[in-house]
């Protein structure tokens, strides 16, 4: 047996069968390098409709330092990492997508830096967001700015999943037992010191990425939800401003018609008044109903993914 320490590399894969094969050898030309840890790849199969699974496979057949979950549907990105982070049995882990974004030769710098800087975890965030879609960089940025200023937990733009951590901090990150994951959110709730190591975008080496627009939009709504009530004081606080003016309001009426009679008119303004008012109410209770849609979904206690398959020992 030997007494090096075990790195585990999680990788989850949604349809990642051309990607995969290109990812294996860049990270084993990395575990090669880096002989003086032993290595356990993780691969998760979330579902994936291609051959992704009969390539892990395979992988394994070679290599017994591969093992593998693999889903019994599509449960997301977020299901996939805690599969892996609970599968995982290594005293420094790391999470990589398998597209080849979250470049593995960066991993022996990682490692240098928690073993001899004292840090827990390590992280990566991207510093431009070049081959991406200018609107979707936009809408991206203003999100981070719009949860930073109202959630205590920061979340940091360009942020990716992939980073090294202490086996302390996975253990942590494993006690937030939650259905809503946002693991952004989750990796900066536990804590520990984080150094946050910068690079500039790549684009993935095959395949097509998973996240329409409309995945993201609504990823976004879940780490708001998830990290912060400050939506809901919004509503309250729109509801107090609007009682406000209605009083003012109705003062101004009463002196009004006390001054000058009743002359019957001002209708358009009366429609103008409903439907802004109907607008804010609509929209409060649209903010009430995603807390209350969370918390449903919480309560049922569902698993957050179901394994088919897993490697046989
Ligand atoms: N992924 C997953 N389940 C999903 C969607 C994506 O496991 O439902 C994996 C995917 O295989 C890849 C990683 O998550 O390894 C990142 O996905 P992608 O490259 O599509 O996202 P992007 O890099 O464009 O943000
Ligand atoms: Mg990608």
């Amino acid at each position: 047996m030997s007494k090096n320490k075990l790195i585990s590399v999680i990788v989850s894969c949604y349809n990642e069968e051309e990607s995969l094969p290109k990812f294996y050898t860049e990270i084993n030309k990395v575990a090669e390098k880096m002989d003086y840890l032993d290595f356990e790849f993780i691969f998760v199969d979330d579902g994936s409709k291609d051959n992704t699974l009969k390539i892990i496979k395979k992988l394994r057949t070679d290599d017994k330092r591969v093992k593998f979950v693999s889903f019994s549907r599509n449960f997301g990105k977020e299901a996939a990492m805690l599969a892996g982070l609970e599968h995982s049995k290594g005293d420094y882990i790391t999470l990589m997508d398998a597209d080849l974004q979250d470049p593995p030769s960066l991993l022996p710098e990682m490692y240098h830096i928690i073993v001899h800087e004292e840090y827990d975890i390590v992280a990566t965030r991207r510093v431009t967001r070049k081959g991406e879609p200018i609107i979707r960089s936009f809408f991206a940025r203003m999100f981070y700015k719009i949860i930073n200023k109202m959630s205590k937990v920061e979340m940091v733009d360009g942020a990716r999943d992939y980073r090294l951590m202490t086996r302390q901090v996975v253990d942590s990150i494993l006690t937030l037992k939650e259905y809503n994951r946002y693991s952004k959110g989750l990796f900066s709730f536990v804590g520990f010191n984080t150094k946050w190591l910068e690079y500039e975008n790549i684009e993935r080496v095959a395949g097509e990425t998973k996240w329409s627009f409309y995945k993201l939009f609504k990823y976004a709504i879940e780490g708001i939800v998830a990290f912060t009530t400050a939506p809901l004081s919004i509503a309250a606080f729109l509801g107090l401003i609007m009682c406000l003016i209605a009083f003012i309001s109705i003062i101004v009426i009463i002196i009004k018609t006390i001054a000058f009679g009743d002359p019957v008119g001002g209708w358009p303004s009366t429609v103008c008044i409903v439907l802004f008012v109907g607008g804010i109410e609509l929209f409060c209770m649209g903010i009430i109903g995603q807390y209350l849609a969370k918390t449903y979904l919480e309560t049922k206690k569902r698993p957050i993914y179901i394994v088919k398959e897993r490697e046989e020992d």
